[in-house]
């Protein structure tokens, strides 16, 4: 049945509602940056020489027995609470779908690939900052047990690019993105203002065959309200994972989310130094109105947009009450989310006692994010390192009593993990901005990249510590 997406339209051309089919730039060059082997071997990629891969991930031959021509997905989306009718993919296509060793669907997608009818006054291109900025995102994600996207090749291709916020001119690359899903919330809202019930219809089928097969035997109607309360419980468990990270995404619009709660589309993301509810990652976003503590409501808000779209295909009050799921399910995500972070085993209900507390100490002492995690990962087991933290005096404050009773009476996960050397550093891994902006420096100065494969193996290192590798798919309804 693949590349399943294709299934959608009778034709490549006409892909309408959906895509328009498209040809990638032709670029000057192509150095190869990155390869994600790793996944790649996942989907069954692992043998391509260097030659076929820049063949297929910089020329955009098409995969063998896969989607004939790129396609441009068609979009709309609420840009910071403004609806936008004009956006689509302007800077990149659908290049492939395959399946991976458990036999998911997932996407190859593109940024940086050339333009479309969708790039407006755009050049269609992705700078080598803003490539290597999205890899180092979801690297250190997938590494914090994030369900994000990965970037799955980056090849630099030799044009000279101006931008308003980069020393111009500044060089150019194209990414590919391996993602279960390019179905975003914009998807549905441009059918929407189409009024076109049929392609919603035709594109909720498609959605649950692809991603919550067990909901196929339910009547339409049924089945659109179910599948639009799983959106709902994945994307309040994504912003949790979020949260335990530290992560801002910072463009939270509708058309960056996507129905598989899967985090995607790194541009001005930052990871918060400390717990602030207010720190801001994109300097646009003058309001704050995606800031470190306001992820969960513009989730929400944009789950809700989601949801209208669907009123014509399904009942009115199946939706709302799908949607009312979404404060309980986030709790319990969020919950699940630090206790996995904290190496703890969940307990019941309660467990959220631990979250809150702890977040509202590491709010006050403003102590730095990450350190947290690190020093006390695997609670009681980690009481003596604790103590050799930078960290212990605050440790030792009245203020942090009730945190330290919490994390000291939660069963820990696995202690054995702590023998790993990753625990024995001075420093837990990071990525804040002057970091990223450190790993940059010499590649625009000297072509230098050893900073950032210094770094990828520091990810590396801390994915494997923490072991959350495999648990990437597990339990992601
Ligand atoms: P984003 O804010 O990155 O999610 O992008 C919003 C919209 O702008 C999407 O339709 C993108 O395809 C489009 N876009 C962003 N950058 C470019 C570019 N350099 N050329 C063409 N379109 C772009
Ligand atoms: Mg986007
Ligand atoms: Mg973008």
């Amino acid at each position: 049945p693949d590349p399943a997406f294709l299934a959608l339209a009778p034709s490549l051309e006409a892909g309408a509602p959906f895509w328009d089919a498209v040809a990638a730039a032709e670029f000057p060059k192509h150095v190869l940056r990155y390869r994600n082997q790793r996944w790649a071997e996942k989907i069954g990629l692992g043998d391509l020489s260097e030659a076929e891969w820049i063949d297929h991930f910089g020329r955009f031959r098409p995969l063998p027995d896969n989607i004939p021509r790129p396609l441009a997905l068609r979009y709309h989306g609420h840009q910071f609470r403004v609806y936008n009718p004009d956006i689509g993919d302007g800077r990149g296509f659908l290049f492939a779908q395959l399946r991976d060793d458990q036999g998911r669907l997932l996407d190859l997608g593109t940024k940086g690939s050339g333009q479309t009818p969708y790039s407006r006054f755009g050049d269609g291109r992705l700078t080598l900052k803003g490539g290597v900025r999205e890899l180092l995102a979801t690297e250190m994600l997938e590494a914090l047990g994030v369900y994000t996207s990965k970037t799955f090749s980056l090849i630099e291709t030799g044009e000279a690019l101006e931008r308003q916020d980069e020393p111009s001119p500044t060089r150019s690359s194209v990414l590919v993105r391996l993602s279960h899903s390019h179905v975003r919330f914009g998807t549905f809202q441009r059918l929407a203002f189409e009024r076109d019930a049929d392609a919603i219809g035709a594109l909720v089928d498609y959605c649950v065959r692809a991603f919550d097969p067990d909901l196929s035997g339910l009547g339409a109607k049924e089945k659109t309200a179910a599948f639009y309360g799983r959106v709902v419980r994945r994307t309040a468990r994504l912003v949790a994972e979020w949260l335990a990270a530290g992560f801002v995404h910072g463009v939270l619009n509708t058309d960056n989310m996507n129905v598989a709660g899967e985090s995607f589309d790194y541009g001005p993301w930052r990871f918060a130094p400390v717990a602030d509810p207010g720190f801001t990652a994109a300097y646009f976003d003058q309001t704050g109105l995606y800031a470190f503590g306001r992820q969960t409501e513009a989730a929400a808000w944009n789950l809700s947009r989601f949801g209208g779209t669907l009123a014509p295909v399904a009942d009115l009050d199946a939706l709302n009450e799908a949607l009312s799921g979404f404060t309980q399910a986030h709790e319990n995500a969020l919950a699940d989310a630090f206790f996995r972070r904290l190496g703890l085993e969940r307990s019941g209900t309660d467990d959220i006692e631990l979250v809150v507390a702890l977040l509202r100490w590491m709010e006050t002492t403003r102590v730095p994010y990450e350190r947290v995690f690190f020093d006390w990962f695997c609670g009681r087991a980690s009481e003596g390192r604790a103590e050799t933290s930078p960290l212990a005096p605050r440790y030792r404050e009245e203020a942090f009593a009730e945190t330290r009773a919490l994390l000291l009476a939660a069963e820990p996960d696995r202690p054995e993990r702590l023998a790993h050397p990753y625990f024995a550093r001075p420093e837990p891994c990071t990525m804040l901005i002057d970091e990223v902006e450190a790993i940059w420096a010499p590649i625009a100065e000297n072509d230098d990249w050893s900073a950032l494969h210094a770094k990828l193996d520091a990810i590396a290192e801390m994915r494997r510590a923490y072991g959350f590798d495999a648990s990437d798919y597990a339990g992601r309804v």
